[in-house]
């Protein structure tokens, strides 16, 4: 995609703490403390730690060591997409621990 830099604007970055409410709303659990793995350069994480860009059409979250889009969230009136091909993984805490 040759436009897939055309979000990297410094001045609409935000940090992943600023999606933390959509990404609360879409895996019904607090997500900021989500570690991703880059698939692209294998760094880790946090989700509140991700560059976010909310300008794009939807959000987009990159690797704050590569850049790559690690996620994309994009809302219609009837679905949530939720691509996450740049992730190697989520890690979630299981629950009482
Ligand atoms: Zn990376």
């Amino acid at each position: 995609m040759d436009n897939d830099d055309a979000d990297m604007n410094t001045a609409l970055m935000l940090d992943g703490n600023a999606v933390a409410g959509q990404l609360q709303q879409i895996f019904g659990r607090e997500m900021t403390t989500a570690m991703a793995r880059c698939a692209g350069c294998g760094n880790d994480a946090e989700m509140g730690a991700l560059m976010a860009f909310t300008r794009a059409p939807g959000v987009v979250l990159r690797c704050p060591a590569c850049q790559a889009a690690i996620a994309r969230i994009v809302e219609t009136p009837s679905a949530i997409y939720l691509e996450a091909r740049g992730a190697a993984y989520l890690r979630m805490q299981a629950p009482g621990h």
